[in-house]
């Protein structure tokens, strides 16, 4: 009797600077639509959904994964469209894993953009990312991808296949303590007066 693991056979993964993955095996998107209640102006979102259409792709992400097991990982590309919705920048709903202590790699492959991070206990960070540069997210931070340029913000991400999502924490704090904004040409962090606090938050 054999005592070795049950393997996976390794696939090649094809993956282009702007986003495509060839041996993907999933692609997840998001519409105009699904965004309800991500942005604080509620009046612009309605007004760009009876203008656009809801059913306009705003982002989607590609991934391969083996398994979901602990141990494998999951990698693919996240693409999020140029954009802004009253003075917000295009922004990706964000969550934190579900196994809260998993961290995730992204790495910037195109566009310009910001990788929006925060703890339940109330720590901030925003992360500039243009080609070549990259962030390792640790375990326990909320994050999001914020597109602040005028082209795709396409990004090359890893993290632990069991990680899961939970996307409610950001929605039950009102939105997150920070929101990236149209500054001058470039952006800026500023206070959410929306956010009520991650405090009460217990993770699933
Ligand atoms: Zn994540």
């Amino acid at each position: 009797m054999s005592t070795h693991p049950q393997v996976d056979i390794p696939v090649l993964l094809e993956i282009s600077r702007g986003g495509g993955i060839k041996g993907r095996s999933r692609r997840y998107e998001k519409f105009l639509g699904d965004m309800e209640g991500v942005y604080r102006d509620d009046e612009a979102w309605r007004a760009a959904v009876a203008e656009r259409g809801a059913d306009e792709l705003v982002y989607w992400v590609d991934d391969q994964r083996y398994h979901e097991g602990p141990g494998a990982l999951i990698v693919g590309t996240s693409t999020v469209l140029p954009g802004t919705m009253g003075d917000e920048f295009a922004v990706t709903r964000g969550h934190i894993h579900a196994v809260s202590d998993r961290a995730e790699f992204y790495y910037c492959m195109s566009g310009r953009g910001v990788m929006q991070m925060e703890t339940l206990d109330g720590q901030v960070s925003a992360i500039e990312l243009t080609p070549g540069r990259a962030v390792n997210v640790p375990g326990h931070w909320i994050h999001r991808s914020v597109n602040v340029g005028d082209e795709p913000f396409v990004t090359l991400f890893c993290y632990a296949a069991d990680a899961g999502q939970d996307y409610g924490v950001i929605a039950d704090a009102g939105g997150m303590k920070q929101i990236i904004v149209v500054d001058g040409d470039g952006w800026a962090a500023v206070p959410n007066p929306d956010h009520r606090g991650y405090r009460e938050y217990v993770a699933n």
